[in-house]
């Protein structure tokens, strides 16, 4: 996904290993950035092209006008489950494939419209009525959407304009009576209902608007750091000979202390795993990233606006489709196909040249390439040299005290998200390996020749004068080289300087009582001061996303002088030392010296405690790598791990049967199956081992179906210490735990002791996402019931 697709790849791969030695050695020992580039893109042959267009001929990016009606159609059978979210999705699905102004588009709008509406999304509703009405929905069909709008109206309290609806409405049936009888009846009918309940409405005292939804939720950094934008004045920016640079806290920290707030210099909406339709399916139905994520700034949204011209990007707003269309999208809406062929790393290559124009990056890329060899003949640009070099001159003219400039800094030494500071991330161009710097290089160089094709395109035939606005890059001819090797470094780059937005989804199914939710990725971005903090394998901070920003909290407390740390993945409650190590090393090029590996390291190579086994008569840890024995020196079991590790497939095989029985509503049978796993699990596996944990949550998942929330209650508390013994008592995993347990007592009236578990959920989660976020609103919202709750006589409430 990050980079090109398998076939692209393995075909470059190929063209590599059959390179003359002469050429391979050329391109291994390049010292440039630009030698790089341009002794392999001299290499790419017009048939690689074809090859590369082929491959992207699989991907639907274009409007397909028979697409219309077969979403229409797969989301009325949807909305007739009562499916309103996966109806409203394929509607949209439709929408994206549909030219502007047709019936097609108008239908697919009205048809959304009625499903927000069962999901209560009123103002969006209204929104879909407007756009159906604007795309020329057929006037037959128009009094429905009119009452679905008025009725949407009364709902929201806007009563003058409902009433205006209904009495359009009803003039519309005085003169025309297009309608049949039988379904004007039933239109006159509903009309009815709803002009009494405007008057109900309007006879009551006038109320205030639901809550002052989230006025704080753009809550900023307390103090904003003079040399750091978006950082809290609580750090600063410090170079050390080894880790280079760095965060540092000038005062003792407190956990759930705002630290960083940015938003990303550049962000791509990850794809999924889209299918090529080469493989027969050509309407994909499945629910994607992008059926849901504003293409721009991710917004969640359940009515997205798709781009005029392709049927890839969708927007959470008209606004927002606006704004993508002048800075990037023009120019990348008829490279979709190619773009994901080449994949996200490629394509936010291409987004951050686009967004800081060209002058910019030749300005920077001329200036860097002159700094690593002189040979080059780039244009020249004296303010940046005079940037880069505004130290030596400082010296000179006055005799300053020496300062070692930090990359990344402008002339005053200010570290901003801008172009500048993410030119300067380290693109680590002596690590990678040559052929995965050919792979580069060329996926690079063909994106340009394509550009090149469609910029001489445009002009020749005058694209600018169509509803379009015109390409924001008619200088583009100026050099592909350059622009070619700023993509290059930024391609590098991304292997270490890549951030990962994430967001957490709640996993709908109508079984489940307890919302389950699981991280997920949504985009790829870069964040040039987030990139200033360097890894830990247990950091001392949290990072969480609302659309493109990246919030990092003090996860504990920091003193003053300690390097502020956040993980690059590898997190030690995910993975072993060893994996940990392997991945840093291949991916980031350092050896973690972290304390959590260090410890480890010095421990004996057990493995993790969530994946370890226990002795079958005595249940002490068993250690070893082919045969393991028991801890205990009084006892004489061992068993080879070939045994364990089919004992374990089996029983995961027995849980995963549990798990269909569930899903299937068949309860108690998932019960009587999951207790039988439960006995088998603990004669082998240590008690923190994670498939225990997940038993566990499973069970309380099913006691939970059946009402039963005490016993739901008493598995969840299981399935809790797994949790905390694995990633730790105040964990972002430990909040969400407790959120689920909090849920479960809440129904079940437990009232002190939902009281007690919404306390400790809350006092987790605030470190993580702060006071506005959804997951402690609906807390306050919990507890808030929960003390409105009338003393019950006879007796104390609780399990
Ligand atoms: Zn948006
Ligand atoms: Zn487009
Ligand atoms: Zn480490
Ligand atoms: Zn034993």
């Amino acid at each position: 996904m990050d980079l090109p697709v398998d076939e692209w790849k393995s075909y470059l791969f190929q063209k590599w290993f059959l390179l003359p030695k002469s050429v391979q050695v050329t391109i291994s020992t390049a010292k440039t950035l630009s030698d790089i580039f341009l002794h392999s893109s001299s290499l790419l042959q017009p048939e690689d092209e074809i090859f590369l267009k082929r491959l992207s001929r699989g991907y639907l990016v274009e409007k397909d006008p028979n697409a219309p009606p077969f979403y229409r159609e797969k989301g009325n059978s949807k909305f007739q489950e009562k499916d309103y979210t996966g109806a409203a999705v394929l509607y949209s699905k439709g929408i994206s494939h549909s030219k502007p102004n047709t019936e097609d588009i108008s239908l697919c709008y009205a048809n959304r419209s009625a499903a927000l509406f069962h999901l209560g999304q009123y103002e969006t509703c209204l929104e879909d009525i407007t756009r159906a009405q604007m795309h020329g929905y057929p006037e037959r069909l128009q009094p429905k959407m009119i009452l679905r709008k008025a009725e949407c109206l009364v709902t929201l309290g806007r009563l003058q304009e409902a009433s205006q609806a209904i009495s359009d409405l009803e003039s519309d049936f005085a003169t025309k009576r297009t309608l049949a009888t039988s379904s004007f009846q039933i239109l006159q009918k509903n009309l009815h209902h709803l002009k009494k309940k405007v008057q109900e409405k309007e006879s009551l005292p006038e109320t205030f608007p639901p809550t002052l939804a989230k006025t704080f939720e753009d809550m900023d950094l307390k103090e904003e750091n003079e040399q750091i934008s978006r950082a809290s004045s609580s750090v600063s920016l410090c170079t050390d000979p080894l880790k280079g640079r760095c965060l540092i806290a000038t005062k003792d920290i407190l956990p759930g202390e705002l630290l960083v707030k940015e938003d990303a210099f550049v962000s791509v909406l990850n794809p999924g795993e889209r299918l090529r339709h080469s493989l027969g399916n050509k309407w994909d139905t499945r629910i994607a990233n992008g059926d849901l994520y504003c293409h721009r700034c991710l917004k969640h949204t359940l009515a997205t606006v798709p781009c005029d011209g392709c049927s890839y990007a969708k927007y959470c707003s008209q606004e927002c489709m606006q704004q993508a269309w002048e800075l990037y999208h023009s120019v990348e809406c008829p490279l979709g196909a190619l773009l994901l062929s080449l994949g996200v790393f490629c394509h936010i290559a291409l987004r951050l040249t686009l967004l800081t124009r060209f002058e910019d990056v030749g300005k920077v890329t001329s200036k860097l390439c002159d700094e690593i060899s002189n040979s080059i003949s780039f244009p020249k640009s004296k303010t940046l040299i005079k940037t880069l070099n505004y130290n030596q001159e400082e010296n000179e003219d006055n005799g300053k005290v020496v300062k070692t400039p930090i990359p990344g800094c402008d002339i005053s030494g200010k570290y901003e998200n801008n172009y500048n500071a993410v030119f300067n991330l380290l693109p680590h161009t002596e690590n990678h390996s040559p052929e995965h710097k050919f792979l580069c290089a060329v996926s690079i160089s063909a994106l340009c020749k394509e550009l090149e094709a469609a910029n001489l395109q445009a002009f020749a035939t005058g694209l600018n004068s169509s509803k379009l606005k015109a390409p924001v890059t008619p200088q583009l001819c100026a050099d592909f080289n350059i622009w070619g090797v700023a993509m290059l470094r930024h391609m590098l780059q991304l292997q270490c300087n890549a951030q990962a937005i994430t967001t957490i989804q709640q996993t709908e199914s109508k079984e489940s009582i307890i919302a389950n939710s699981r991280q997920v990725r949504l985009a790829t971005g870069i964040f040039p001061v987030v990139s200033l903090l360097n890894h830990s394998c247990s950091p001392n901070t949290s990072v969480s996303f609302t659309s493109t920003v990246a919030t990092i909290r003090a996860a504990q407390r920091i003193r003053k002088g300690q390097e502020i740390l956040h993980c690059y993945g590898p997190h030690k409650s995910w993975m072993g030392v060893a994996e940990r190590q392997q991945k840093l090393r291949s991916q980031y090029y350092f050896d973690c010296s972290c304390p959590a590996c260090h410890t480890e390291e010095l421990r004996t190579a057990a493995g993790p405690r969530w994946e370890a086994f226990c002795c079958n008569s005595c249940r002490a840890l068993m250690q070893g790598d082919d045969v393991l024995s028991c801890d205990n020196k009084s006892c004489t079991e061992s068993v080879s791990r070939d045994h364990l590790v089919s004992q374990l497939q089996d029983l995961q095989h027995q849980v995963g049967m549990a798990q269909k029985l569930l899903r299937s509503g068949k309860l108690e049978q998932a019960i009587q199956q999951l207790l039988g796993c439960q006995r088998d699990a603990e004669s082998f596996l240590s008690p923190e081992h994670t498939m225990m944990g997940e038993i566990e949550d499973d069970l309380a998942q099913a006691y939970a179906a059946l009402g039963d929330w005490q016993k739901s209650a008493t598995h969840l508390q299981k399935s809790l210490r797994v949790v905390e013994a694995r990633h730790g008592p105040s964990s972002v995993e430990m909040g969400h735990e407790l959120f689920k347990l909090a849920q479960v007592l809440f129904n079940g009236f437990a009232v002190s002791e939902a009281l007690k578990t919404i306390q400790k959920a809350e006092k987790v989660l605030l470190v993580h996402y702060g006071p506005w976020s959804d997951e402690i609103q609906e807390l306050q919202k919990m507890r808030s019931c929960l003390l409105d709750l009338p003393p019950i006589p006879g007796g104390p409430l609780g399990l």
